[in-house]
């Protein structure tokens, strides 16, 4: 339907106030390029915050919605069915998991995993193992139990009383981690590389001794990879490109090209503490996510796509340094495969929303990390050299701009 009866007043009138969206309506999306009620087309280095990794509307992705939702959208988990049955095998020959749970989103996957874990412990070593250990500046979702995970007390204070045993500890610091984890820690969870924490990655020695510090003390490690899975860093999963295998995998995001459709990842051993009764959820699995989840993947695992990534990403961050050079805008450029982080100098964080808007009103989407002090841009694996051209171009001019 082509209305313009709604706007952004709209949101106000009708909607929870819980976000801030900006005036602009995207109407339409192809490949990187959105264009919005009047037209106005604007390049997308947002991705829908990692999520659109195909571009928007891929023809792929629209024909195998089209062509399931006209066998069979939803049957409940009374049943099961082949799209789920097929994605379940495809992300078990192309990963480490044994075993695979479908929920809604990323929120819903990690609280799988947390489950799982405290599960896995309590029947293994009893109740008094039940810690879960997590870092400053993690986003896990929004759920009570991963809200309280994540370490950005913002997104938790005034939610209370909160899932008790969770410890948070400085980010990447491997003394703290071992002199905290005990016993009675059933579950380290981290993301190799923070999306909403300021696009920063833990080192790979740091993540390497977790797990041996896990392993002595018989807890999980568990890898988010909602926002750096599914070949945002060049590789299928991050995990692969460090070569450090988790217990517990999560992916949603880009899994479901924007579908609504979610993963927990894991063993065979873990899962079987998991029987009949003991989690669940109504939507996960259903035939019409799993199909397009199972199209992403196909499309996404692809040797050219992967590399393809990778040289972008560097491509970008190249050119954002020499436009460092001259101005110096940033004290760090962070880049992993396509997911980029531009940490800005002190006296331009103010201007974050600024930046944003005059992108915007130049025709390029970008968002912000961190402590709303990092630009990020997240844009579709396969957008056009082209594109990242011209969405450069647009930013440096409002770079230059800005004092
Ligand atoms: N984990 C990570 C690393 C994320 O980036 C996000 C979302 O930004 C989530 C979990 C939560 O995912 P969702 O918003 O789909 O619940």
């Amino acid at each position: 339907m082509e209305s313009m009866s709604v706007s952004r007043k709209t949101f106000d009138t009708y909607m929870l106030p819980n976000y801030n969206p900006g005036k602009m309506i995207p109407r339409r999306g192809r490949g990187s390029i959105l264009w919005d009620q009047q037209g106005k087309a604007y390049i997308d280095f947002t991705g829908g915050i990692a999520v659109n990794a195909l571009g928007h509307c891929h023809p792929s992705i629209v024909a195998a919605i089209r062509d399931q939702a006209e066998k069979l959208i939803h049957v409940s988990n009374r049943f099961t069915n082949e799209p789920a049955l097929q994605l379940a095998e495809k992300l078990c020959d192309l990963t480490f998991a044994e075993k695979v749970f479908f929920g809604n989103s990323g929120a819903d996957a990690n609280e799988a995993a947390l489950k799982i874990a405290r599960k896995y412990a309590f029947e293994t070593f009893g109740s008094e193992k039940n810690e879960i250990i997590a870092f400053d500046q993690a986003f896990h979702g929004r759920t009570l139990f991963t809200v309280s995970t994540g370490g950005k007390p913002e997104y938790w204070q005034g939610f209370g009383p909160l899932p008790p045993r969770i410890t948070h500890l400085p980010f990447n610091c491997i003394d703290t981690l071992r002199q905290r984890i005990s016993d009675q820690t059933c579950a380290v969870i981290l993301e190799p590389v923070q999306g909403e924490g300021g696009v920063r990655h833990f080192d790979t020695e740091f993540i390497r001794q977790a797990k041996d510090l896990c392993q002595q003390h018989q807890a999980l490690l568990i890898f988010d990879e909602i926002q750096i899975g599914m070949g945002r860093s060049g590789y299928l999963y991050y995990y692969q490109k460090i070569g450090i295998t988790p217990d517990i995998l999560t992916t949603a995001k880009a899994l479901g090209s924007g579908f609504p459709i979610s993963a927990t990842l894991t063993t065979s051993n873990i899962a079987r503490h998991m029987g009949p009764g003991t989690h669940g959820t109504t939507y996960g699995g259903n035939p019409l996510g799993c199909m397009v989840a199972l199209k992403t993947l196909e499309l996404i695992h692809d040797r050219k796509l992967l590399a393809q990534t990778e040289q972008k990403g560097q491509y970008i961050v190249k050119r954002l340094h020499t436009m460092n050079q001259t101005q110096q805008y940033f004290t760090a450029i962070r880049g992993y495969g396509l997911l980029i982080g531009c940490v800005l100098q002190n006296h331009l964080k103010p201007r974050m929303d600024t930046i944003m808007r005059r992108c915007e009103q130049d025709g390029l989407l970008i968002i912000s990390a961190g402590r709303h002090d990092v630009i990020r841009f997240a844009p579709a694996l396969n957008i056009e050299d082209s594109e990242i051209d011209s969405g450069l171009n647009i930013f440096a001019k409002v770079m230059a701009s800005i004092t």
